[in-house]
């Protein structure tokens, strides 16, 4: 493809040796610092860039844990950006809809912004309709990690941990919680959740990166394929809070157990799509037992990329953009219009401190939260 394009033998041999050259340099294992910026409280932000043999590159900083950047190469070999993010930290500061960030203390939304543990009754920051949304006012993707990279024998990683204090945002203990993304030789991005607490919390802890297959800011995701192991999902209420429900998605639109392209049925007539605006629901997997299985294929038919989530939390939540309104400006000057991006999210179901009945969010003293979550990348 590049030799089509040159027209001018010497501005062509600069620019194929130039390809030649970061070609070679970013196909090893690696990962490197450099500094970012300061918050607006003057907290040093970098970001990390692990690379391994294939190319695939991932750019992550200590500020949210956000996945600024992540290449993955197309059916031809192509590298693409798959993710949406910005090319500033300042970007990043102003607000933006999660991307890429860890999301914590609490994934997703608590009903009434509150619920009971042992009796007593916590009140925590509400910043969606009454309820809390994906951590409160400052969660988990605002603040800054401790950031420490570390190279294995077939492997790079970033290891983030952030002491959040008790009360932050409304929740008991002091909370220790810990997220090492590792690339390794194959083109998996994997993400190794933990925490320790001093006292009964609740924990759910995700990223919430958007991705489009076809390369960040390229248009609409409508037309990617996919498939989610889950034969029901819990609907909602009119602001998303679930109602309790485990709903069978069989003859509804979703049911994603085969693989659907995500736009063939999103306008359909559908109370939940109604309500959500689109896809914006958490899916019961049907996973069994604790150990990482297959959550959700995504296939994007124009590049052949694809992405396999892999899990060992019971839940998934599919978002396919609704929010995206165009008034964001992303990396190269690219516009993220409405459903430009999908998210999923592993996770335990949303509201799940104040459903009995859902698998238990609550954090005991002398117990560890661990989870993992892998993006696997590969085309066909
Ligand atoms: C939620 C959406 C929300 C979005 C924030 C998603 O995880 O499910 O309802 O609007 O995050 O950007």
């Amino acid at each position: 493809m590049t030799f089509a394009v040159c027209s001018i033998t010497s501005l062509c041999m600069v620019s194929l040796s130039h390809a030649a050259h970061s070609t070679r340099d970013e196909r090893k294992m690696d990962i490197t610092k450099e500094h970012f910026g300061k918050t607006n409280d003057g907290q040093d932000v970098d970001v990390f860039t692990l690379t391994n043999k294939n190319g695939m590159k991932v750019k992550i900083m200590n500020y949210g844990g956000i996945i600024t950047e992540l290449r993955v190469p197309d059916k031809d070999g192509t590298m693409g950006d798959v993710v949406l993010g910005f090319d500033s930290l300042q970007s990043y500061l102003a607000g933006h809809p999660y991307f890429g960030c860890v999301v914590g203390r609490y994934a997703n939304r608590i009903g009434k912004a509150k619920f009971t543990l042992d009796g007593v009754e916590y009140k925590i920051t509400a910043n969606d309709n009454g309820n809390q949304l994906h951590g409160g006012l400052k969660g988990f993707d605002k603040v800054v990690w401790k950031a420490e990279p570390v190279k294995g024998k077939n492997s790079v990683s970033l290891k983030l941990s952030y002491r959040s204090k008790d009360g932050e945002e409304g929740y008991p203990g002091n909370l220790s919680a810990k997220v090492v993304y590792t690339l390794g030789e194959k083109n998996e991005l994997k993400m190794e959740y933990s925490a320790t607490t001093d006292k009964r919390t609740v924990v759910n802890l995700t990223n919430h990166a958007y991705f489009n297959l076809a390369g960040a800011g390229n248009g609409d995701i409508l037309g990617h394929e996919l498939m989610i192991d889950a034969n029901r999902f819990t609907p909602v209420d009119s602001v998303l809070i679930p109602t309790g429900e485990l709903r069978d998605v069989q003859g509804t639109p979703m049911d994603f157990t085969a693989p659907r392209i995500v736009g063939e049925r999103v306008n359909q007539k559908d109370e939940q799509l109604r309500l959500g605006l689109g896809y914006d629901h958490n899916w019961v997997l049907n996973r069994k037992g604790n150990s990482l299985s297959l959550a959700a294929r995504v296939y994007e038919p124009t590049s052949g990329r694809m992405l396999e989530v892999l899990t060992k939390e019971p839940g998934i939540q599919f978002y396919c953009g609704n929010f995206l309104d165009g008034t964001k400006i992303g990396k190269g000057g690219k516009v993220y219009k409405y459903r430009y991006g999908f998210c999923l999210e592993t996770q335990h179901f949303p509201d799940s401190p104040n459903k009995p009945d859902f698998p238990s969010t609550v954090l005991d003293p002398r117990k560890t939260y661990s989870t993992t979550t892998i993006y696997r990348f590969s085309t066909k």
